[in-house]
């Protein structure tokens, strides 16, 4: 019966719908082990980004030479990228800058409006934008409800995280383990 209900209404059951929601196209161990050229492949564009925990751990100024580099060859592949944050612009400004590139803070992950001002800021287009951040709950959700795909990634350190994100990790758990079982691990599916 629900079937027939679901079909007359053009409506996916409600089960299914809550499973698209956490459907980041792969998952990756760490921001290096992505590569440009992939992206460049896959026809996207325009690249935002999470910050604690996915470019740095928790409240921390400093990047990684990898994470470095790994910015740095952006632009060969034509891709641009922008800090989406719920942090603050304190938070974000100096890392934005010594990346040379933009940021969107206070964005109120995961709901959809800060990233589509982020998409609109930068001129680019959803289609061609891509979600990169550590957490289902606000980043892989968040891009979903704007339209956005989006890749996982495993959080940088758990040693030291803002209290809500703790509570959000406690949540996580629930669906983490169906969400990896069916995403592509350190590759994509190209
Ligand atoms: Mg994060």
């Amino acid at each position: 019966m629900s079937g027939t209900l679901s079909e007359a209404t053009g409506r996916r059951p409600s089960s299914q719908k809550g499973v698209r929601l956490f459907r980041p196209i792969a998952y990756f161990e760490s921001l290096a082990l992505i590569k440009p050229a992939d992206l460049q492949a896959l026809g996207y564009r325009l690249l935002l980004l999470d910050v604690d925990n996915t470019i740095t751990t928790w409240n921390n100024q400093q990047l990684a030479p990898e994470v470095e580099r790994w910015f740095a060859r952006l632009l060969q592949y034509n891709l641009r990228a922008c800090l989406l944050s719920n942090n603050s612009a304190e938070r974000l400004q100096g890392l934005a800058d010594r990346l040379g590139i933009a940021f969107c803070a206070k964005a109120r992950k995961p709901l959809p409006a800060g990233y589509r001002r982020a998409v609109q800021q930068m001129g680019g287009r959803p289609e061609h934008t891509l979600m990169l951040g550590d957490q289902l709950l606000t980043d892989i959700l968040g891009a979903s409800l704007a339209g956005l795909d989006s890749v996982l990634l495993r959080p940088i350190s758990l040693a030291q995280e803002f209290r809500w994100t703790y509570v959000n990790r406690r949540i996580e758990k629930l669906f983490i383990k169906g969400v990896l079982a069916r995403t592509p691990h350190n590759h994509f599916n190209m």
